[in-house]
């Protein structure tokens, strides 16, 4: 039998051969060995090993490897931003500005003593830098928003919004975590303090992410996790065999990206051509190649997911929040109506996306 056609791929990407290649031998006892553990000859490889893997992953953003630390994932990288940021020394400055289209990972963050103010977001799914501007003044501490969203799959002014933010004295991150690997990002021409992005969203392992940190902004964040010495304000025994398959994911973004953003731009063109009346939720441009949020009036999302689910894998929204099943905030930030937001699908394509899986989405969907 066909195995469903996978159009998830924001949700997370399957591990590209390549990289599990680069992985297997960190798992077993070829590569073995704790990057801390500098008195023994394992443990001094397997720290070099470390630092080319952080370099690579450095590289794709255009920074060092002592720029970055490694967490589990993009929901902690951000998690010590914020929190980490929030109990830090804030020089009178108590107000942080998140878009009203983050991911949970920034809205939830806990940022004990500060006001968390929510950048309003346009009809078509844009923080407009004007609005960023009216609102960062000499309380505010930083100001994050994202690089792309995970829903709509608009690509924001984040060079603009760094500058604005920079000009009023705060600090700037972007999470990264759908932009990273699909679209060039480079930290110094941003002159973002802190980016975040994460391995499973770009074809390596689940259960790694980074946090780029500008190494004047390093200091900056205080430690939210307590242990060991490890990466200072992350403690804890990096995973080798997890780092060395988001380095060669890296790497292989950076070869792939131009052939890749081109391909998937034509699946999508290929994708309206087949839906010429479809309702699409946020703007054409910018945005992520091969990304849709759909809305298809009168109908049950979910209950349409679950029927074409032996032949589809599609999703609502974020996969974190529809489990909690509530109403997507992206879409009520961009204005839909809570009846739109539960007729709305996300179509995701990726590395593995064909002429023919687009097609086949395509005419299912037609056909309902
Ligand atoms: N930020 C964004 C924009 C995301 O899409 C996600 C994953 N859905 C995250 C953060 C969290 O990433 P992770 O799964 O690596 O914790």
């Amino acid at each position: 039998m066909k195995k469903p056609v996978y159009l998830d791929y924001h949700a997370t990407t399957p591990c590209d051969p390549a990289v599990l290649a680069e992985m297997m031998p960190y798992f077993g006892a070829e590569k073995f060995g704790n990057p801390d553990a500098r008195t023994n000859i394992h443990g001094r490889n397997a720290a070099e090993a470390l630092r080319h893997a952080k370099s690579d992953i450095a590289g794709l953003i255009g920074g060092d490897a002592e720029d970055v630390i490694l967490a589990s994932g993009a929901t902690e990288a951000n998690n010590l931003v914020l929190q980490g940021v929030a109990s830090g020394l804030k020089n009178g400055r108590n107000e942080i500005l998140v878009s009203a289209i983050e991911h949970d990972s920034v809205f939830n963050a806990r940022m004990a003593g500060i006001e968390v103010k929510k950048i309003p977001v346009t009809r078509d799914g844009f923080i407009d830098p004007g609005v960023v501007a009216s609102m960062t003044g000499d309380r505010t501490l930083m100001v994050s928003v994202m690089a792309a969203n995970h829903e709509i799959g608009t690509i924001q002014p984040i060079k603009q919004i760094a500058t604005i933010a920079r000009a009023s004295g705060a600090l700037f991150h972007t999470d990264a975590t759908q932009a990273a690997g699909k679209i060039p990002l480079d930290a110094e021409e941003l002159r973002a303090d802190f980016i975040t992005f994460s391995a499973h969203k770009m074809y390596g392992p689940a259960g790694i992410g980074a946090l780029y940190a500008a190494p004047e902004r390093q200091p900056l964040i205080s430690r939210i996790f307590f242990g060991g010495e490890q990466q200072k304000s992350r403690p804890g025994t990096v995973p080798l065999a997890l780092a060395a398959g988001f380095a060669a994911a890296c790497r292989l973004a950076i070869q792939k990206m131009p052939e890749e953003e081109g391909r998937l731009k034509n699946l999508g063109n290929l994708f309206l051509e087949k839906m010429p009346d479809v309702k699409i939720n946020g703007a054409l441009s910018p945005r992520l190649p091969g990304s849709f949020n759909i809305c298809l009036p009168g109908i049950n999302a979910e209950q349409l997911l679950l029927n074409v689910s032996a032949g589809l894998s599609m999703a609502t929204g974020s996969a974190c929040a529809s489990a909690a099943r509530k109403p997507s905030h992206v879409l009520r930030a961009i204005g839909l109506s809570e009846e739109d937001i539960f007729s709305s699908i996300r179509f995701s394509f990726g590395r593995y996306t064909t002429q023919e899986d687009v097609i086949f989405a395509a005419e299912t969907i037609a056909c309902l």
